[in-house]
């Protein structure tokens, strides 16, 4: 069996780690200028130039049995001409959906999954009735193109509206509502071809400057009701997408409910900590979504987290000790890079967060 990644980053780079344990190859698909050093000597990497016809880059992948994708910012119509020759999971509509805000809302809306109230605004002019309608505050975001809280600007009236700066080009908008937002948690899930569905317990997440931090597992102080309620909406929309492979969204827990707010249709960086705390981590349960093989059990057997890596690099007597994973990608530190994570496993929360807590001084200090 082969596989072929879109992208030649850290989840490329994880995704095949674990595949080739089970005897799958892999070959990924660059584009010019990309750093492939993450993947390099994991498989064939075939740079992509113009000329390059669909079936010349399927043949020079390996001819795969399956092209998958890291990242949801792919050019749509590049990556479902290869399902003439091979599966293209996951399916190019989820990646579609999830690569404009306002398609993305509207999607989870239709399914009855809750979301900060939205209005779109094309034009600069039309942010200020939008916004109105809505009811400040407001956070703006490009439709397209934004990530880790890039591209955003946070209006709590009229008068900031002056102070979008360098934000005229960056248009078509979505004004979302500020969501009261309790705690950030997300959840990662695998759907296999043959419809089998598996979702990880949820994490809860924290920031820095718009950037994952850690995550948690369990999330404390989430009631049965909300958990059972995420799963429930993650699984729909799996089918609802006829969806093959790992799933993750990210959503807000407030008083009066769970709102989502996005969805990643790829292994996500809150799913880190599935590596090293549950039969199969994500990257693994991908493998085995697209290639039709039997999901591997979700539970987890303690408390587990994930500190990542931001512009700083660990040493191995920080990153091993004794409940702790070190994933190192192999890339070149720079300033707030997403260069490698740890992953932490602990008897209980409150000694999970004691251990993340003391590393993150150390490494950050
Ligand atoms: P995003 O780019 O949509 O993932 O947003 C980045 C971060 O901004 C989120 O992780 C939240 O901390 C915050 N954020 C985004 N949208 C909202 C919202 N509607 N209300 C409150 N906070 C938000």
């Amino acid at each position: 069996m082969r596989i072929a990644v879109l992208g030649v980053g850290q989840l490329a780079r994880m995704m095949a780690l674990d595949g080739i344990a089970m005897g799958v190859e892999f070959s990924f698909l660059k584009f010019p200028g990309e750093d492939s050093r993450c993947v390099d000597h994991l498989g064939r990497v075939v740079t992509v130039k113009a000329e390059d016809s669909c079936v010349a880059l399927y043949e020079a992948l390996g001819s795969p049995d399956v092209i998958t994708t890291e990242k949801e910012g792919v050019d749509v119509a590049f990556y479902e001409q290869f399902s003439a020759h091979c599966s293209v999971f996951p399916p190019s509509k989820a990646v579609w959906i999830s690569q404009n805000r306002l398609r993305e809302k509207t999607f989870l809306n239709d399914q009855g999954v809750p979301t900060a109230g939205f209005a779109p605004a094309a034009k600069l002019d039309e942010i200020a009735p939008a916004a109105e309608g809505l009811g400040y505050p407001v956070i703006v975001k490009t439709q397209e193109n934004g990530y880790d809280g890039k591209g955003q600007w946070w209006l709590r009236s009229a008068a900031d509206i002056a102070a979008m700066s360098g934000a005229e080009a960056s248009g078509p908008w979505l004004l979302e509502k500020v969501v009261p937002f309790e705690r950030e948690i997300s959840v990662v899930a695998a759907r296999s071809s043959t419809g089998q569905v598996e979702v990880y317990p949820l994490a809860e997440n924290v920031h820095r400057e718009g950037v994952l931090l850690t995550s948690v597992v369990p999330v404390e102080a989430i009631t049965q009701k909300q958990s059972d309620e995420v799963k429930s909406h993650i699984t729909r929309l799996l089918k609802e997408l006829d969806y093959v492979g790992v799933l993750s969204m990210e959503c807000f827990v407030t008083e009066t409910g769970i709102v989502a707010n996005e969805l990643a249709p790829r292994v996500h960086n809150s799913g880190h900590w599935t590596q090293n705390a549950t039969q199969a981590g994500q990257f693994e349960q991908h493998v085995r979504a697209v290639l039709g093989f039997p999901l591997a059990s979700t539970e987890m057997a303690a408390a587990a987290g994930m500190l990542n890596l931001l512009g700083v690099a660990a040493t191995a007597e920080q990153a091993l000790q004794a409940n702790h994973h070190w994933h190192w990608y192999g890339k070149e530190v720079r300033s707030g890079r997403k260069v490698g994570h740890i992953n932490v496993t602990a008897p209980d929360l409150a000694a999970l967060k004691l251990a993340l807590a003391k590393l993150e001084a150390e490494i950050y200090a």
